[in-house]
C-alpha cells in the first residue's frame, strides 16, 4: 500500500541566482575602455570636459530636449531648479513620491503641502491641488511616478491662474514622451535622474531642463560653483559630474533603442500575464509614448503583499517596495492621514524585477509564483 502523503510536492523551485528588482545595463567593456583611453591621454577628467559636452549634446539633440545640464544626480537637480525657481514658503507636491522629492523642497527652506495622487496613475491629482493653495504657495513640484505623466496641462493650468512656478522630478521619466515632446520639456524645470537603479544610466548622474534661456544659465551657473570663466555670479553649489560618468552615457546611448524595445516587450509580457489577476496594474494613460520603466503591482492589503513578497524572496526573487512609506508619512514629516491614496498606495504597492537581459522564461516564473494563492 501507498503511504499517504504528508507533504506536498514543491510545485515551485527557486530560481538559482538572485532575481533583483533591477540590475544596472553594462555596455560591452571595450566600448567604455576606448572613451576612458581618450580621457587618460587629455588627462582632463572634469568640470564639463569634451564626453560630458558630447553626452550634454547628444541628449538635448536625439531627445529634443530644452537644454540639458548634466550634472552629479538627480536629487541635487531638485535642490538647484528649487533655487533657480526661487521658492519660498509653501510649495504643493505629490504625497506618492521618493522621500527626495519632499526632502528637497525642506533643504531648500520651503514647507511642503501634501495633495493626493490619482490611484490609477499614481500622479498628483490636478482635481486636489487648488484647495491646498494658499497666499503663501509659491510652486507645484509633482512627480512622474514610474515614467507615468503627471496631468500636465491641468496642472500648467492651475499654476497660471495662481501664478506658480511648476518643476517636475522626471528621475523615473527618461524616454516617455507626450504630445509629440520629451516629458521633460513640460514645466518650468524638469529634472530627470541617470542613476544605475533607473531605465537609462550613467553610474550616478541627473539633469536639469529649462526652456527659458535666463533660468537655463542660471542653472548652469547654480551647477558650477556659482562661477563662469573666472568670474564668480552667484552662490553656486559643486553639482558638477565626470568625464568618466559621462562617458558611461556616451556608451549607453547607443544602445538606447534596444534597451528601450527590451523593456516594453518585458512590461507588455508581465501586463499580459497579470491583467486577470486581482492585482491592481497602472493604468498608462492612452495617446501618451510610455518609457515602461516600471512594473508596479497593488495588492489588497499589506498582509497580502508581505505573505507574497515572502513568498518570492524564498524563491530567490526580491521584488522592492517603491515607495514606501508615502511623504507624509516620513518619521520627518508627520503628516500621515493627510493623503491616504498615497498612504494606502505606499502599503500595498510593489514593483516586480525588469531589467535588461531578464528573460522571458523568468518573468512567466515570477508571475506564476506572483499569482499562486491569490
Ligand atoms: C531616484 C529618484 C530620485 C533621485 O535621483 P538620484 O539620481 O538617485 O539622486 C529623485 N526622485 C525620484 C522619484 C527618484 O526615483
Amino acid at each position: 500500500m501507498l503511504e499517504p502523503r504528508t507533504e506536498l510536492e514543491p510545485t515551485m523551485k527557486p530560481f538559482s541566482e538572485p532575481i533583483y528588482v533591477t540590475r544596472a545595463f553594462m555596455p560591452p567593456f571595450e566600448e567604455y575602455q576606448e572613451l576612458m583611453r581618450g580621457v587618460w591621454e587629455r588627462g582632463y577628467v572634469t568640470n564639463n570636459g569634451p564626453l560630458l559636452k558630447q553626452f550634454e549634446a547628444e541628449l538635448a539633440e536625439r531627445f529634443g530636449l530644452d537644454g540639458t545640464i548634466f550634472m552629479v544626480n538627480g536629487t541635487i537637480a531638485l535642490h538647484l531648479a528649487i533655487r533657480a525657481l526661487e521658492l519660498k514658503g509653501e510649495v504643493i507636491t505629490t504625497g506618492f513620491s521618493h522621500p527626495v522629492t519632499t526632502t528637497s523642497i525642506m533643504w531648500e527652506g520651503c514647507t511642503p503641502v501634501f495633495v493626493d495622487v490619482d490611484p490609477g496613475t499614481f500622479c498628483i491629482d490636478p482635481a486636489l491641488i487648488e484647495a491646498r493653495i494658499t497666499p503663501r504657495t509659491t510652486g507645484i513640484v509633482a512627480t512622474h511616478v514610474y515614467g507615468i505623466p503627471c496631468d500636465v496641462d491641468a496642472i500648467a493650468d492651475i499654476a497660471k491662474r495662481h501664478g506658480l512656478k511648476v518643476l517636475y522630478d522626471g528621475a523615473h521619466a527618461f524616454g516617455t514622451r507626450l504630445q509629440g515632446r520629451s516629458i521633460l520639456n513640460f514645466g518650468d524645470v524638469s529634472t530627470t535622474s541617470y542613476h544605475a537603479t533607473k531605465i537609462f544610466h550613467t553610474v550616478e548622474g541627473g539633469s536639469m531642463h529649462a526652456r527659458d534661456p535666463e533660468l537655463h544659465k542660471r542653472l548652469v551657473l547654480l551647477r558650477t560653483m556659482g562661477q563662469f570663466g573666472e568670474e564668480f555670479f552667484i552662490p553656486g553649489m559643486n553639482a558638477k559630474n565626470s568625464e568618466m560618468h559621462a562617458a558611461m552615457g556616451v556608451a549607453n546611448l547607443k544602445y538606447y533603442d534596444e534597451i528601450m524595445a527590451a523593456r516594453k516587450h518585458q512590461w507588455q509580457l508581465y501586463f499580459k500575464l497579470l491583467k486577470d489577476s486581482p492585482l491592481q496594474l497602472a493604468h498608462v494613460p492612452e495617446g501618451i509614448e510610455y518609457n515602461h520603466s516600471y512594473f508596479p503591482v497593488v495588492f489588497r492589503s499589506e498582509e497580502e503583499l508581505e505573505r507574497k513578497r515572502k513568498f518570492l524572496n524564498d524563491l530567490n526573487v526580491f521584488p522592492r517596495r517603491y515607495f514606501r512609506p508615502a511623504c507624509t508619512q516620513l518619521p520627518y514629516v508627520k503628516q500621515a492621514g493627510t493623503c491616504p491614496i498615497s498612504e494606502r498606495l505606499a502599503n500595498s504597492v510593489m514593483c516586480l524585477p525588469m531589467y535588461h537581459g531578464l528573460e522571458d522564461a523568468s518573468i512567466e516564473r515570477i508571475a506564476d509564483m506572483l499569482k499562486e494563492g491569490l
